[in-house]
């Protein structure tokens, strides 16, 4: 059985879907339920941020690296945290492939939202190809050195971890338990030999393709501590069927 004393986390990345009607709906079915167990985090679109009324936890997908200015299309830590934003999602792998964000940048995004008192949630993940290849381990080493490099390991305390391998992502082959649970031992492990403590409390998620009806075998798993869920977020019964299963 698994035993962790981590507190569980849900967020959904609603990527650039979604509508008012649905952050009513998801509003609807996450006040009604029982999730005493878990942390639930919305990151919708920006302008819908603005729709959710009830003190449910909000994050961003995204964070410049810079403070304020002439920067179009960008959005800083200040403006977020008008919108009472508490997370923000950096280093998407949607966003390292369209955005051109390395492992520097992305480093730099979380060190910007931690020192605006905002939880960065920092995405790794390997594509098909460096898995196929035998790098997996190293890849993901060199991602989570960037992070631990930039904020020093204590501040690493304070970050959430999503690991989302590339060829699960939007496509409905999801990693089994195992696959999960040997990365996140990895990166546990890999954090571990900086600060053990540091390693044993953070909360590593999984995501990719993540749905209500394999959301429990993937977070009972020891090393998984929640997931990072995309397209089943949109579907306010299953997403919390995935709030459910992370007991
Ligand atoms: C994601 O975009 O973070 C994600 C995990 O997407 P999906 O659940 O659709 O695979």
């Amino acid at each position: 059985m698994k035993v962790s004393s981590r507190r569980p986390l849900v967020a959904a990345n609603w990527k650039m879907n979604g509508s008012k009607s649905l952050a009513k709906q998801l509003e609807n079915a996450l006040v009604q339920a029982d999730l005493r167990h878990v942390d639930v985090v919305i990151c919708p679109p920006f302008p819908y941020l603005s729709c959710f009324e009830h003190d449910l936890k909000l994050g961003a997908q995204n964070v410049s690296e810079f403070a304020s200015g002439a920067h179009t299309g960008e959005i800083s830590t200040a403006i977020l945290q008008e919108f009472s934003v508490k997370y923000v999602i950096v280093g998407h792998s949607e966003r390292r492939t369209e955005h051109h964000e390395n492992n520097e940048l992305v480093a730099s995004k979380a060190l910007v939202a931690l020192e605006a008192g905002l939880i960065p949630i920092v995405c790794i993940g390997e594509s098909e190809s460096v898995r196929d290849s035998g790098e997996l381990f190293s890849f993901l080493a060199a991602q989570l050195d960037a992070v631990m490099d930039k904020l020093g390991i204590t501040r690493c305390q304070d970050i959430v971890l999503a690991y989302e391998p590339i060829w699960a992502i939007g496509t409905g082959k999801t990693a089994s338990p195992e696959q999960a649970q040997e990365v996140h031992q990895f990166i546990r492990a890999h954090i571990g030999k900086q600060d053990k403590h540091v390693a044993a409390s953070m909360r590593i998620l999984y995501g990719g393709s993540v749905k209500g009806s394999n959301a429990a075998d993937l977070f009972g798993q020891q090393d998984v501590d929640g997931g990072l869920i995309g397209g089943a977020s949109l579907d306010p019964d299953d997403f919390l069927k995935i709030c459910q299963a992370a007991k």
